[in-house]
């Protein structure tokens, strides 16, 4: 059986990553990592389902532990990706979605340079700041440092493997798709189909 893919999926806040995410899930067959984060939990998360929410010495202590394939700071808390996220579904053939930010992204190409990365770009930045301003989950200050930090990060999709403007949810959703499938058809993952075609040569 081929191991799953791991793949890395980007995107400033407010730029429809939760949407695209929820649709890929809906139609295709991923583990999306659950990650540990020391931030408050916003109305309607769930602990164990949204994010792993702890404390920062608990944080602390998994780093120490080595629990974290990587981890980055951002907007003053921690984020990581836990490793029991990760592996135990790739080696049974799981595809396993991180949805982390660039510098764990960076992290992650480094450490596993298999893995595909996509980065989801806004059309603009008007844009951007209309949907966060939308979602009204932040204050005004917060949605002020998401938007610097989101210029920051969009200037780095360049070191992905794959951008996707996410301009209409469906034409996105079907990108992220055709990333997929073209991935799968890889010559390097099809030893296994090669071999079984020529077996009787
Ligand atoms: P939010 O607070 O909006 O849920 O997430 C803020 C940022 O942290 C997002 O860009 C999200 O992708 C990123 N993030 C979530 N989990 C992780 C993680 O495990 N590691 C890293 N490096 N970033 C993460």
């Amino acid at each position: 059986m081929s191991k799953g893919r791991l793949i890395v999926f980007s995107a400033p806040s407010g730029c429809g990553k939760g949407t695209m995410l929820a649709e890929i899930l809906k139609h295709g067959n991923y583990h999306c990592s659950v990650s540990a984060t020391t931030r408050e939990p916003r109305h309607g998360e769930k602990n164990g389902v949204n994010y792993y929410f702890i404390s920062d010495e608990e944080f602390e202590q998994k780093i120490k532990e080595n629990a974290f394939l990587e981890y980055a700071g951002y907007c003053k808390h921690y984020y990581g990706t836990l490793l029991s996220e990760v592996d135990d579904y790739i080696e049974k053939g799981i595809d396993v979605i991180l949805e982390i930010e660039v510098q764990g992204a960076m992290k992650v190409m480094e450490k596993r340079p298999e893995a595909v990365s996509i980065f989801v770009i806004p059309p603009s930045i008007g844009e951007l700041k209309r949907r966060l301003k939308k979602r009204g989950t932040e204050s005004k200050e917060v949605i002020e440092e998401r938007i610097s930090e989101a210029a920051g990060e969009i200037a780095q999709a360049g070191k992905y493997n794959y951008v996707i403007v996410n301009d209409a949810l469906e034409n996105a959703v079907n990108d992220f798709f055709a990333i997929m499938r073209a991935e799968k058809l890889k010559a390097e993952f099809s030893g296994d189909i090669i071999n079984e075609v020529l077996k009787n040569a």
